[in-house]
């Protein structure tokens, strides 16, 4: 198990589990420093904080952005940044409100392949979280239309799938942008991801400012891990690591903290945060 651990999802957006329930969770399992990286908001943040001061955790502001470059989908993490910028929290508002209006054209794209889902459900289902594609395989798997959420993923919503619908494009160069304006730094979540030209994506990030590689990640194997360190270094750019934890229970998902992180990585992120960000703990 891992000490630390920067990318977890909680019910402030598409993650089962309330952000309390996190950090409990990662304080059972050895992990002493965490970020919470939910999608497009720091809702969960306070919440989280009170926990994590409770039980002698630090935590570091987070948050996952999703941007497009070309065809590909870009996921980024900020860390560091003040929680309470007016502008940040309407960028964060934007985004949201975009998410609203995919899931109608998900909708409609279900209702055609002859699976009528009522949307007001799925915002139930998603409470006051930042609505995502989970929450519509849950809808999905309520009326029997599939028979697990990896299903209703692997044959609808999946990227390239039917119903997999893109928001409007977001150009990494203004999430990065807006998260370095309020004192924070970019790691690029999972560049795998983004498909088989990921080097040069990741290149081209880097070249609008991006600070670091997510290096460890859930299910990396070793070889992966020393691919991306090796680039981190070449390109002069922090590592991170972290299990993006939903609590879906799909296959290749890890617990929170159970990632081959190093130590002395955990420890040279965390002292990167505190060397180049403005805000590198929430107070609980
Ligand atoms: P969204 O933010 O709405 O694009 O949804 C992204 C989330 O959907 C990810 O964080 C994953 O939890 C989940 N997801 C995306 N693709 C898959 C997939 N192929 N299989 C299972 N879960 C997926
Ligand atoms: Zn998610
Ligand atoms: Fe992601
Ligand atoms: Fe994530």
């Amino acid at each position: 198990m891992a000490t630390g651990d920067f990318h977890l999802h909680s019910t402030a957006s598409d993650g089962v589990h309330s952000p309390s329930w996190v950090v409990e969770r990662a304080a059972a399992n050895g992990v002493r420093v965490l970020a919470l990286t939910d999608h497009d908001t720091t809702d969960g943040l306070a919440e989280a904080a009170g926990m994590a001061a409770r039980l002698g955790l630090r935590l570091i502001p987070g948050v996952e952005i999703s941007t497009e470059v070309g065809k590909a989908d870009v996921h980024l993490l900020g860390y560091g940044f003040d929680p309470a910028g007016r502008r940040l929290q309407e960028f964060f508002r934007w985004q949201r409100e975009g998410r609203l209006a995919r899931v109608e054209k998900i909708v409609a794209i279900l209702r055609d392949h002859g699976m009528p889902l009522e949307t007001s459900r799925i915002f139930e289902i998603a409470g006051e979280a930042t609505v995502g594609r989970p929450h519509v395989a849950r809808a999905l798997l309520e009326k029997g239309y599939v028979s697990s959420v990896q299903e209703a993923f692997d044959r609808w919503l999946g990227n390239g799938k039917p119903a997999d619908v893109n928001r409007e494009k977001l150009d990494p160069k203004d999430a990065i942008e807006i998260i370095h304006d309020h004192g924070g730094v970019v790691f690029v979540a999972h560049p795998i991801y983004i498909g088989d030209n990921y080097v040069d994506v990741v290149r081209h990030l880097k070249d609008l400012g991006a600070n670091g590689i997510e290096t460890y990640y859930k299910h990396y194997p070793p070889e992966t891990v020393a691919f991306h360190a090796g680039l981190a270094a070449e390109l002069d750019m922090a590592k991170s690591g972290g299990s993006d934890y939903h609590g879906l229970g799909n296959p290749d998902d890890r617990d929170i903290g159970d990632i081959p992180f190093a130590d002395r990585d955990v420890d040279a992120f965390v002292r990167f945060i505190e060397a180049n960000c403005r805000c590198s703990a929430v107070e609980g």
